[in-house]
């Protein structure tokens, strides 16, 4: 019975491929804590990036999911649908003075990149050259200095400092693309999300998100879950290309639904 409102997850799979055994896994954890807490999941279909989502993609994961039994509590959401909410979103961050423009190629960015550091860090290049906000230009938010801790339920206390991880965060590519560290924030903030249960890979973002969650209205973050990552082998992750995990591929080689839920179940270390 789903009856506490007090819990609300989600999965957010991006249509850039096919649903695979990373996928199945996270489901499961998704799912099994949203029910254990009597809670509600969410589906929202994260295609913000043109270039790389595909219909066909979208089309296969959904049913895909819908095959393996997992079915969210609302119709799905996608986020190729929600332009006008981020449009609105970030004109309140402009209003406030938090947005500027970045004419910064992606070679010049990586350019800074500081040998051992686990990411590149934006060096705020333009933040004072006041170019418009305008198509052809990346838009970025000035993120405060603040150090954001926050308790994650499986990986513990956390501390980050995104202004020192990554620098003031693309919000929107030069292409006119959202990116996904302001969708997933923006959504979770606007779909009352209240628990984010994600692969381990999403650690390092979400104190970005926080901070960002706190300039667009959200004083107080969902509740982080991170999960360990299911591996191909020890060193490799599980990638979209993979096709010995595809759920597609095995379902064509005749793996049955409980089948695949058994396999995910083992890679989770969960007995199903
Ligand atoms: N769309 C992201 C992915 O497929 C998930 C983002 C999230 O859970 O915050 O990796
Ligand atoms: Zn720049």
């Amino acid at each position: 019975m789903v009856n506490n409102p007090d819990v609300i997850t989600r999965v957010a799979p991006a249509p850039t491929g096919y649903l695979h055994l990373g996928h199945v896994a996270n489901a499961l954890y998704v799912w099994r804590d949203a029910r254990a807490r009597n809670g509600r999941v969410l589906l929202r279909i994260e295609d913000h990036d043109r270039e790389r989502c595909r219909p066909a993609f979208e089309d296969a994961l959904l049913e895909d999911l819908a095959w393996l039994g997992f079915e969210a509590d609302e119709p799905a959401v996608r986020q190729s649908d929600r332009g006008a909410l981020y449009a609105n979103v970030a004109a309140q961050l402009a209003q406030q003075g938090l947005l500027y423009g970045c004419t910064c190629t992606r070679r010049k960015v990586h350019e800074a990149w500081v040998q051992g550091s686990a990411e590149v860090r934006y060096v705020g290049a333009c933040r004072n050259a006041s170019h418009a906000l305008s198509d052809g230009v990346g838009w970025r938010v000035r993120m405060p200095d603040d150090e954001v801790r926050f308790e994650d339920r499986w990986c513990g206390p956390q501390v980050q400092v995104p202004a020192q991880q990554c620098g003031d965060l693309l919000i929107r590519d030069r292409l006119g693309n959202w990116t996904y560290q302001f969708v997933a924030t923006v959504d979770d903030h606007l779909q009352g999300i209240t628990d984010v249960i994600r692969g381990r890979d999403l650690l390092d973002s979400t104190g970005r998100q926080i901070l960002l969650g706190r300039l667009i209205g959200r004083p107080v973050p969902a509740t982080f879950a991170h999960h360990a990552l299911i591996m191909k082998s020890p060193t490799q992750k599980l990638s979209k290309s993979d096709r010995d995990t595809g759920i597609r591929d095995l379902r064509a080689a005749g793996w049955s639904r409980d089948q695949v839920l058994a396999e995910a179940g083992t890679l989770c270390g969960f007995s199903l």
